[in-house]
């Protein structure tokens, strides 16, 4: 009962037996419409009983005698199977014939002789009656062609039945095929449910049932690529975890076989690959608080420039003895910005580290900010050697390093540039990167954050 294709099959059968019903009393109406028409004007026709009765009366005829032309057209009448019912009233209004069923449902037409009304005439059609076919002035001896009344009765029944029955088993079939769609849908879901993640629904049915099934599909497509991605993180991070953990397992097995000495150098070593360890396990932590959107910001009004400067001057040091030239650049002067300034200025650190990491000597690192369209605008431009544009749509994925050895032996852990993105996003501002490998090479990432 509480499934789809029953319910609609129901409703399509109230609807046919509805309109079985409706259709029934609507031809009652009309046929007894067409029967008290039919009825009218055979009484009033011209050798009707109307006008044999004025004939009669104008003729200086009884009441009395009306009573035999009216059993007449009775008997006439009944012959056609029309039933009209008559009542003769004399000039006292005395009731002298005939019996009318209905108190107020007749008609009435009164015979005059010298001015004075002499007689009445009331009259009721029956409501069986029927008329035959043809000329209702036709005549009266001619056979009745009509076929009784409950035959007919009988054959619109029939119709009634047999078009209910079409009706009702067309309803079942067209119920059976609109939720045939959602029943594969469902299999498919539950398919999908149980991991089988290349499992897409049929695109079939009405139009609904159709955009349910794209958007079943384009759902799974999601959710295929997230499992993808989750699986790689998971290879990639158990391989970041490995090396630094085999670099130390190796070096600790040699000083134990004293094939290194125990010294202060090797003991540097191994503190640098637990540090690494250290790092990696942080950035980890940080990004899934990102990606649980509960990466707390705490937020306040902050002055760009002077968040800028703070940085450049930690930074001043190291690009001196590179011998990188670190210019800061801030055109206007900035409004302040509603913004987390620890996790902005642990942004543009990692940032700046790079940029130092990839730029040789004699070059330079720019920091810029100027005021955007409601927002802030910092760019850190360098002139180091580029990221190949292959490289350049990865570099915000999480572990993903130009060169993966080199920049592993440099201490970067592949995930700076998405925890940045992260914390650009959790403020509701966007970063990307341009850069060329050709001469003059260089990157520039460029940090937009909204004012408001
Ligand atoms: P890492 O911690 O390894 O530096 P990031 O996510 O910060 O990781 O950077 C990802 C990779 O992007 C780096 O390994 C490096 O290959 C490349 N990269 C980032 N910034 C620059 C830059 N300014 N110039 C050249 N390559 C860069």
């Amino acid at each position: 009962m509480r499934q789809l294709w029953v319910q609609l099959s129901l409703a399509f059968a109230g609807v046919v037996i509805i309109s079985a019903l409706l259709l029934g009393v609507v031809g009652d109406l009309g046929a007894r419409a067409e029967a008290n028409r039919f009825a009218n004007n055979l009484i009033f026709a011209n050798n009707g009983i109307i006008a044999e009765l004025t004939t009669h009366f104008d003729d200086g005829g009884t009441v009395e005698d009306a009573i035999q032309i009216i059993r007449e057209a009775e008997r006439e009448l009944r012959q056609l199977s029309v039933r009209v019912s008559f009542q003769l009233l004399n000039d006292n209004n005395r009731v002298i014939m005939g019996q009318i069923q209905s108190r107020d449902n007749f008609s009435e037409v009164t015979f005059e002789q010298d001015g004075e009304t002499v007689a009445t005439l009331r009259y009721e059609v029956n409501r069986e009656a029927r008329p035959p076919r043809g000329d209702p002035n036709r005549p009266q001896n001619e056979p009745n062609q009509q076929p009784p009344p409950n035959e007919e009765n009988n054959q619109i029944a029939l119709i009634a039945i047999i078009g209910s029955i079409v009706g009702i088993g067309g309803g079942i079939f067209m119920s059976r095929q609109l939720t045939k769609p959602l029943a594969q849908l469902a299999s498919t879901a539950r398919q999908f449910g149980a991991r089988d993640f290349s499992t897409r629904s049929a695109i079939t049915g009405t139009q609904e049932v159709r955009e349910v099934a794209l958007a079943f599909n384009q759902m799974a497509d999601a959710i295929q690529e997230s499992e993808t991605l989750r699986n790689n993180l998971i290879a990639d991070t158990a391989h970041e975890l490995r090396t630094p953990l085999s670099v130390m397992k190796g070096n600790l097995r040699a000083i134990i076989d004293d094939v290194y000495p125990l010294s202060k150098t090797e003991i540097m070593h191994l503190y640098e690959q637990t540090r690494h360890l250290s790092r990696l396990v942080n950035d980890l932590h940080e990004l899934a608080l990102a990606d649980a959107h509960e990466l707390t910001l705490h937020l306040s009004a902050t002055d760009v420039t002077t968040l800028l400067n703070e940085v450049a001057d930690v930074f001043a040091p190291v690009a001196e003895a590179d011998n990188i030239s670190l210019i800061t650049d801030f055109r206007d002067p900035l409004p302040t910005v509603m913004l987390d300034a620890g996790r902005i200025r642990q942004v543009i650190h990692n940032i700046l580290v790079n940029a130092l990491r990839y730029t040789p000597e004699n070059g330079t690192v720019t920091i810029r900010a100027f005021e955007g369209a409601s927002s802030v605008i910092i760019e850190i431009e360098d002139t180091g050697s580029g990221i190949p544009e292959e490289h350049l749509k990865h570099i915000f994925e999480r572990l993903y390093r130009v060169d993966s050895s080199r920049d592993r032996e440099s201490g970067g852990t592949g995930l700076g540039l998405a925890i940045g993105k992260a914390i650009i996003e959790a403020h509701k501002g966007q970063v990307t990167v341009n850069s060329q490998v050709t001469t003059p090479s260089g990157t520039c990432f460029r940090i937009t954050l909204p004012i408001t």
